[in-house]
């Protein structure tokens, strides 16, 4: 033990150990490291960058064990205290490895060591002689002439990042470097900032009353739920209580779900603020993203728009949060360290004591019953804002109707409807590809995965048979694997094959697909949206990526291909979903001053819940949903821990498990555990996979028992066959 009070480093170091380490200084260390500052660490023949947590006097180890650190990197903590708190209370609760929680909350450079300064990036601008050039001579270049007008507001010049969020031509810019008028030139990173081009809009009353109550809550903690149907100008909502923030000198974070960062989102806050706005995805390289990250910390970035992993940011003065569609999956991270995006956010606002608002139309379960229990103030915006009227809802029963290709005569004939009119349609179906299913006549072989318990889709464009688990693929053979006969059959509905059923109907129309194969390129969602925008095609046809967020003022009628999967589904979440996405995808129709009407092609057309959902509100449906929850006692009236076992002998995963059963019995945590069973999805690329749920009617007992075996489960045997992981408030069982 250690009696002369030697100062010792307690580090958090990126590995999968659930532990710290402790170092000595560095040799010759003057200054000793402010919580929150990387130091360069032997790690067992290795370096790495790890975090200081503390410094004490006090180790477990004897002294002359103890190995010095190499370096100290920050003179600052990269992390500031918020931030430590924030991660070491997620590495608490979902019982992650710290050190793996706190390099994923920093920018990749500074994970390696890189220096937490802002680095220069390359900066377009106008040339002595693109200043005095006149527009005019070159009219019928729009593009460039687009592009000079827009440099010549902006003096400090643009990265070609900030001019693709302003859906700036950047194809242009060689010709113009050409002509003389454009230079490129390395200067620090500053985040751009726009002239306002748009007023804030005349607040409804409700609009208005949600405006008061978030500003009023300005310096305390408090939880929002703004709950309004698509197109109640919850956008609105938050610009404007955005601007109350800004005006305290204070910044904004805003989340968004990972669809949902668009240069139109972007824009539409740029458009509002002449402050400096951010935007951090996953489009980013790794020195914009740390620019952007030291922009917020220095606060000199106001707005911060991001998706999950944003809530990690470093701000100067962070003053509110918004989580937009707080109800989004995209908020949950489904691998490594499992966190969720929105309830961190919600402990952060906590932590520094601002107000945070969850935005949706569909709010998930877990948030609307906080708000019925009174923890969160329930903010509604009952109506569409600005004149535009709610879609009317018809039910298609398609028992027993004459389908062609899925699609009814009336669906058909109501599409040419609102085709004639001017209208723009758009036809829901969340399974991409040609069908999902290959069977053969003869002998009844089916194509499926080899590595996974799931068939492979057929797809037409490239031709192929792909599977959506693992995403293994393999051509298709004219002649049946099994038997050889030629006589393999589709079966079923994707989108491929429903855009060609469609153009067989409407030859005179264009049609756009939006689903993941035909985004795949750089840019051509971005496109296909702007396409979409001008009316260049009539039909849109698309997966649940068409459904969330965009705004397509034209369309007047929404088809929903399929419903049912949702009402059969093993997973007890399935229905709250489907009703989710069912209203998302309504809501794209007549957002504007046009009427819509959503059709549902359905062959459950008396199933309550539907009804409900679609004759009373959201509201009533999420509520006998709520009813069922607590009845079974399922979340968000219980809480849930997920141990995942995988591994390529089944007995491995769930022996695993049987030693974690066996830990929870001998303890004494009274806590259910149900398994070790097989996952849904038994087989997955190659790999069994295997479950053990734990249930509580209260965090604190799950907590306990996790922390009281989590230290026996890291001795088990047996590890080095499998890959497992525990997720804490799972939000999917597969
Ligand atoms: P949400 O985010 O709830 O889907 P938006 O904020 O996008 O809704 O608003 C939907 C439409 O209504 C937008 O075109 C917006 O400009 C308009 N809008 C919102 N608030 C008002 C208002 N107070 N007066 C007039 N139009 C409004
Ligand atoms: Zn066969
Ligand atoms: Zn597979």
């Amino acid at each position: 033990m250690n009696d002369k009070k030697t100062n010792i480093l307690r580090v958090a170091v990126p590995t999968p150990l659930r532990q710290t380490f402790d170092y000595l200084p560095p040799e010759g260390c003057l200054t000793l490291p402010a919580p929150g500052s990387r130091v360069r660490v032997p790690f067992q023949h290795r370096e790495l960058v790890g975090i200081v947590l503390e410094v004490t006097t006090h180790s477990d180890f004897a002294l002359h064990k103890l190995k010095k650190a190499l370096a100290i990197l920050d003179a600052e903590p990269v992390l500031a205290p918020d931030i430590l708190a924030l991660c070491l209370w997620a590495a608490d609760y979902y019982h992650h490895p710290v050190g793996d929680v706190l390099d994923g909350a920093l920018p990749v450079w500074l994970r390696q060591g890189k220096s937490a300064e802002l680095s220069t990036e390359s900066y377009w601008l106008l040339t002595d002689a693109g200043k005095i050039f006149d527009v005019e001579t070159i009219k019928r270049a729009p593009r460039q002439t687009d592009l000079l007008r827009w440099l010549a507001l902006h003096p400090e010049g643009a990265t070609s990042r900030q001019l693709q969020e302003h859906d700036l031509p950047s194809t242009v810019l060689k010709t113009l470097v050409k002509k003389g008028l454009v230079a490129l030139q390395k200067k620090s990173f500053t985040p751009l900032a726009d002239a306002v081009t748009e007023t804030p809009l005349a607040l409804n009353a409700a609009q208005q009353q949600a405006v008061t109550e978030i500003i009023a809550a300005a310096d305390t903690f408090k939880v929002f739920l703004l709950d309004g149907v698509t197109g109640s100008g919850k956008t609105e909502v938050y610009l404007q209580t955005i601007t109350a923030t800004l005006a305290r000198q204070q910044q904004v974070l805003v989340l968004v779900p990972e669809i949902g960062l668009t240069p139109q989102t972007i824009q539409r806050f740029r458009r509002r603020f002449s402050v400096p706005v951010v935007a951090l995805h996953s489009g980013l390289s790794d020195k914009e993203r740390l620019n952007a990250w030291i922009a917020a910390k220095l606060g000199t970035a106001k707005i911060i728009i991001g998706t999950r992993s944003a809530i990690f940011s470093a701000f100067a003065a962070l003053g509110l949060i918004i989580v937009d569609e707080e109800h989004d999956l995209s908020f949950k991270q489904q691998e490594g360290f499992r966190y969720h995006a929105r309830d961190l956010a919600i402990m952060r606002a906590r932590a520094v004591n601002i107000p945070i608002v969850l935005g949706s139309a569909t709010a998930s379960l877990e948030t609307l019953a906080r708000a019925q229990q009174g923890r969160y103030e329930h903010l509604r915006l009952p109506e569409r804002a600005g004149g535009a009227v709610t879609p009317l809802f018809q039910v298609m029963d398609i028992r027993k109707a004459d389908l062609d290709e899925g699609l009814s005569t009336s669906l058909l004939k109501t599409m040419r409807e609102h085709l004639d009119a001017g209208g723009q349609v758009m036809l829901f179906l969340n399974r991409r590809g040609f069908a999902p299913v290959l069977i053969c006549n003869t002998c009844g072989w089916l194509a499926a995965c080899k590595r996974c318990d799931a068939r492979m889709t057929y797809h037409h464009e490239p031709r192929r048979l792909h599977c959506h688990h693992c995403d293994a693929q393999r051509p298709v053979f004219k002649k049946c694997e099994g038997c050889g006969a030629l006589d393999l059959q589709v079966i079923g509905l994707g989108t491929e094959r429903l855009e060609l059923a469609i153009a067989k109907h409407f030859p005179e129309h264009s049609i756009a697909r939006v689903d993941r194969d035909s985004t795949q390129r750089k840019g051509s969602m971005e496109t296909l949206l702007e396409d979409i925008q001008s009316g260049a095609h009539q039909i849109l046809i698309g997966t649940q990526m068409l459904a969330k967020g965009h705004h397509f003022p034209n369309v007047t009628l929404v088809g929903i291909i399929d419903t049912d999967g949702g009402f059969f589904s093993t997973d007890f979440r399935a229905i709250e979903r489907m009703g989710q996405l069912i209203l998302q995808v309504a809501g794209r129709a007549g957002r504007a001053s046009k009427a819509g009407t959503v059709i549902i092609q359905t062959r459950h057309p008396d199933h309550p819940l539907l009804l409900q959902l679609l004759r009373e509100s959201y509201f009533y449906f999420a509520n006998t949903l709520l009813k069922d929850r607590q009845l079974a006692e399922l979340p968000p009236f219980a809480y849930f821990a997920l141990f995942r076992a995988e591994a390529h002998l089944q007995d491995h995963a769930t022996q695993f498990l049987q030693q974690i059963k066996n830990l929870v019995d001998n303890s004494d945590c009274a806590v259910p555990i149900w398994g070790p069973i097989a996952a849904p999805m038994p087989r997955k690329a190659g790999r069994y996979r295997v479950q053990l749920l734990m249930q509580a009617a209260q965090r604190p007992l799950l907590q306990r028992c996790l922390k009281r075996i989590l230290p026996d489960i890291e001795k088990l045997p047996g590890k080095q066959n499998i890959r497992w992981s525990l997720d804490v408030d799972p939000l999917d069982m597969f």
